[in-house]
Parts: structure tokens; C-alpha cells; sequence
């Protein structure tokens, strides 16, 4: 049986100078891999209802039980405590959204009714059965994990049921109804003075960032596709927040067929960076999977390991920090991705081959965990990564300068 290495924390570290001293990886032997204690005590947000209503996010049905299955298939999840979820109520809705807008998802939606289009139900968010139980629930899985980085009861904490970051204060937006994301920071910050939220999926995380456009309490990272006609439009090098939040929103604009290695560079670069500047008490995470080969949605030629090391930087910090998932449209590739994250995050390595399980039949035809990148060129040429970089250095030299 072959091994894969996603347990790159180390490799990554050493790669990156970071901690460059006495990290030692486990045994070559599978055995005693697998027995290798955790380096962090890692929470996993579980319950079957929220497993049910994620399952239901438009464009991803089901994914949720692929992802779940192939994790636990794997063993992964007996390394991890799980974290029970309740649903939220109102007054957490209302840290962020309107009370008009969770009302009007809480009745009964009518997408003929003028005020659903301005509510944004209708094309890509429809108005769901049960939308009360939908919203609650999904809110309540990535409360959930922030409220188990707050106790200290865990270290890090991963939601991949979370992470629907384009949701806006009155209006669903991008299959996504209610922001997660904004709600799990907003719990972070009964504790943690400074949070770092980081958006790797390839669509800019636009209602993270415009929860916090004005604070400089949260820095929104974003790295995305950015180009004229690609959904949602925002997201340029020269957004940088406003008012006195200018300067603590990043943007990190990529073009079509970024490989492993110019994401896995750019993200470090700048990361590092905004590391240094922003000094973050606690980190929460958006992995969503959709800049993965030949994505439905995406256009970017990612492999799990660009998402592995770019967590595995992360964690090198070691934060409280919160994992969420998101977009992510193949959904066997995005289920293969959230594994060798979760996998990465244990510090186990694990077979290449997907276990028989009850889902075992998407994984056709390779079986394999690995995804292959595609055919697509990287149009992110030397100069222009360059060039970008230092347009984001140039934006981040002015937190200093300010504060
Ligand atoms: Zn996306």
C-alpha cells in the first residue's frame, strides 16, 4: 500500500525557515504513524442534522456526506474531539445580519414577491424548504467550533459545513444565506482582540470582508480570482478596507491556471507578512476547495497540497485557529481536498487509495485520493506575481505607519 505525505507541516516549516529547529516527523512505519500523538487538540463540528441541512446548500447536495465519510473512512475522525452544534438564535443572527432580512428568511419565502429579489433569494440562492432550520443550523456548526476555540477546550477547531462567506448583512448571495464566517469571528472576539480571517477559495470572500471593511480589529486575507465578469466582481489589489479599517482588508487577486506552486508562494509571502504587521490573537480559516483542477466553477489548477501546506503555515503559528470549508463544485475533489487538510492537521499520513465505504463508488475511476492537476497554463506570469506583491507590501507597510 502506498503512503501519501500530507502530514507536510514539518516539510513546509523547513521549506519556509520558520521553526527550523528540533520538529521531528513519526516513524516511517504506518503503525506507528497512525499512534503518533496530535500536535494540537483538534475539535471537529459534527452533529447529523448539520451534516443534513449542509447537505442542502444549492450546487453541493450531499457533499457533506462524502466529505464526512471519507474522513471518518479514513480513521481521521478518532483523532479528533468532536464538537456538537446547536442552532443559534436570533440575537447571534443579529450580531451581523438585519433583523428585516432573518425575519423574512424565518416566513415563509415567496420568490415571486418583489422583497425576495431584494432579499437575494431567487437564482443561485433559492428559497429553500425549511430555510428557519437551514440558517440556524449551518450558523450554529461554525459558532460552534469558535465557542470551543474561546473555552480553550480545543486548540483548533475545523467546521467543513462552514465557510459561506459571500452572504452580505440583508441579502443571501452565492449559495450562500447566512454568513458563518462573520458569526464565528464575532464569537472569536469575546475573547480575542485581533482576528485574522484568511479566504483561500477562488471566489473573493466579499461579505467577510465587508462585515469588517471598517474595523481594525479583523484583517480579511483574500486570494481569489479577480477578473472583469467572474463572480462577485470585487475583490482588486487597491481594496483595502475603509475609514479607519483602511489598510486591514488584503486582497490578493490571482489569474487563471494558478498552480500549487505560485499559490503556495504567494499565500506564504504575504501571510508572513501580514503575520508580522497585524499580530492576530486568533485565526479563522475559509478552505474552500473550488480553485482545485478543473473545478466546475473555477479556473485556477490547484491540488489538495496547496491547501495542505498553506494550512500547515498556519498552523506552524499555532493559534487558536478555526477551519472552515465553502465552495468547492467537484464534489469528490473538494471531499478529497478537506481530507488531506484534516489529515495534514492531525499529522497523519494516510493511503493514497480511498477506503471501501459506503461512498467509495465517487471516487471512480483513479480511486485515489491525489488529484491531478490539470492542462491548464499558469497565466500568473513572474512579473505579474511581482508586481502584485508589491503592491500588497506597499498596501501592508501602511498598518504600521498608522497605528
Ligand atoms: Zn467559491
Amino acid at each position: 500500500m502506498s503512503l501519501v505525505n500530507v502530514a507536510v507541516a514539518d516539510n513546509v516549516i523547513q521549506m519556509a525557515g520558520i521553526l527550523p529547529d528540533e520538529k521531528k516527523s513519526c516513524d516511517d512505519n504506518e503503525e506507528k504513524i497512525i499512534k503518533c500523538p496530535p500536535k494540537s487538540k483538534i475539535g471537529y463540528v459534527y452533529s447529523p442534522e448539520l451534516i443534513h441541512q449542509c447537505n442542502r446548500v444549492p450546487n453541493l447536495k450531499n457533499r457533506a456526506s462524502l466529505v464526512h465519510h471519507l474522513l471518518e473512512s479514513y480513521g481521521l475522525l478518532d483523532h479528533v474531539l468532536l464538537l456538537n452544534c446547536d442552532k443559534v438564535n436570533d440575537d447571534v443572527f443579529q450580531g451581523f445580519h438585519s433583523a428585516d432580512y432573518i425575519e423574512f428568511l424565518k416566513g415563509d419565502v415567496d420568490v415571486e414577491d418583489e422583497s425576495s429579489e431584494e432579499y437575494g433569494l431567487g437564482f443561485d440562492c433559492p428559497p429553500l424548504e425549511k430555510l428557519d432550520d437551514f440558517i440556524s443550523v449551518i450558523a450554529g456548526g461554525s459558532v460552534a467550533g469558535a465557542k470551543a476555540l474561546v473555552s480553550g477546550s480545543v486548540d483548533v477547531a475545523v467546521n467543513f459545513c462552514g465557510g459561506w462567506h459571500h452572504a452580505q448583512r440583508d441579502c443571501a448571495s452565492g449559495f450562500c444565506y447566512i454568513n458563518d464566517c462573520v458569526l464565528a469571528i464575532l464569537e472569536l472576539e469575546r475573547k480575542f482582540k485581533l482576528v485574522l480571517y484568511i479566504d483561500l477559495d477562488i471566489h473573493h470572500g466579499d461579505g467577510v470582508e465587508n462585515a469588517f471593511a471598517y474595523s481594525r480589529k479583523v484583517f480579511t486575507l483574500s486570494l481569489h480570482k479577480h477578473e472583469e465578469g467572474y463572480f462577485p466582481g470585487t475583490g482588486s489589489v487597491n481594496d483595502t478596507g475603509f475609514g479607519r479599517g483602511r489598510n486591514y482588508s488584503c486582497n490578493v487577486p490571482l489569474r487563471d491556471g494558478a498552480c500549487d506552486e505560485t499559490f503556495i508562494h504567494v499565500f506564504q509571502t504575504v501571510f508572513q507578512e501580514v503575520m508580522k504587521r497585524f499580530r492576530p490573537e486568533a485565526i479563522v480559516c475559509q478552505c474552500g476547495a473550488d480553485g482545485l483542477a478543473n473545478d466546475p466553477l473555477g479556473t485556477f489548477n490547484l491540488t489538495p497540497v496547496a491547501y495542505a501546506r498553506c494550512t500547515a503555515v498556519i498552523q506552524s503559528y499555532k493559534l487558536p485557529t478555526l477551519y472552515l470549508g465553502g465552495g468547492g463544485y467537484h464534489k469528490a475533489n473538494a471531499s478529497r481536498c478537506f481530507t488531506t487538510i484534516l489529515a495534514g492537521l492531525i499529522g497523519v499520513q494516510i493511503s493514497s487509495d480511498i477506503p471501501e465505504h459506503e461512498y467509495f463508488n465517487w471516487y471512480g475511476p483513479s480511486f485515489e485520493l491525489d488529484v491531478s492537476r490539470g492542462l491548464r497554463r499558469d497565466e500568473n506570469s513572474p512579473d505579474y506575481i511581482r508586481t502584485l506583491l508589491q503592491q500588497v507590501f506597499g498596501n501592508l507597510e501602511q498598518i504600521s505607519s498608522e497605528s
